[in-house]
């Protein structure tokens, strides 16, 4: 049976900077649930960040109110993989650098994923390690941007694709592909 790699805000985990879950109460969640096949985790604990903590984004340049990830279509490394490639800090809003707290906590992400041979993950989208579709643009200002965050990167970059959580219903199709006989 496939195992599906869930952010753990998703299932209702109270993990979030502010200490708030994002359950999500869709049915295809739901059922893989019932079925056994989540893998929980959330990046920013395991990379060893409290709860609650400050939020955080990508940034490209130094510091708080910087000008953020150039935008995915012009074939820059943005967002998580420009973090993973070390062109890119993740920093909260006071300008402190967490960026290595939050690729440790990508590579924790991989390591469950890999001793389970998950090839599929469902992430919170938006965060600045889940995000799969958008992130936040660096300025703290609610700006968002296309890109992904740094799990989501990590976990792209050894081939598992990765969806964000309104996005179950094609990865609800990708399952089946991966299911069915060939
Ligand atoms: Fe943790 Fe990811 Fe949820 Fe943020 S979005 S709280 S890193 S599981």
């Amino acid at each position: 049976m496939e195992r599906i790699l869930v952010s753990a805000c998703l299932l209702g985990r109270p993990v979030r900077y502010d200490g708030t879950a994002k359950r999500s109460d869709d049915e295809i969640l739901a059922n893989w649930r019932a079925e056994g096949r989540l893998l929980s985790c959330c990046p920013e604990v395991s990379g060893g960040l409290p709860v609650p903590r400050p939020p955080a984004e990508i940034s490209s340049a130094p510091g708080p109110g910087s000008a953020g990830p150039l935008p995915a279509d012009d074939g820059s490394v943005t967002g998580g993989a420009a973090v993973l490639d070390g062109t890119a800090q993740v920093r909260t809003a006071g300008g402190i650098d967490v960026t290595a707290a939050f690729v440790r906590g990508a590579e924790q992400a991989l390591e469950v994923a890999q001793r389970y041979a998950v090839r599929m993950a469902v992430l919170k989208e938006g965060s600045p390690s889940c995000g799969s579709g958008r992130i936040y643009d660096g300025s703290f200002t609610g700006i968002p941007v296309p890109g992904g965050g740094v799990t989501t990167a990590l976990l792209q970059r050894n081939g598992i694709r990765v969806f964000g959580e309104d996005q179950l219903e094609a990865a609800a199709a990708f399952l089946d592909e991966l299911e069915s006989p060939h």
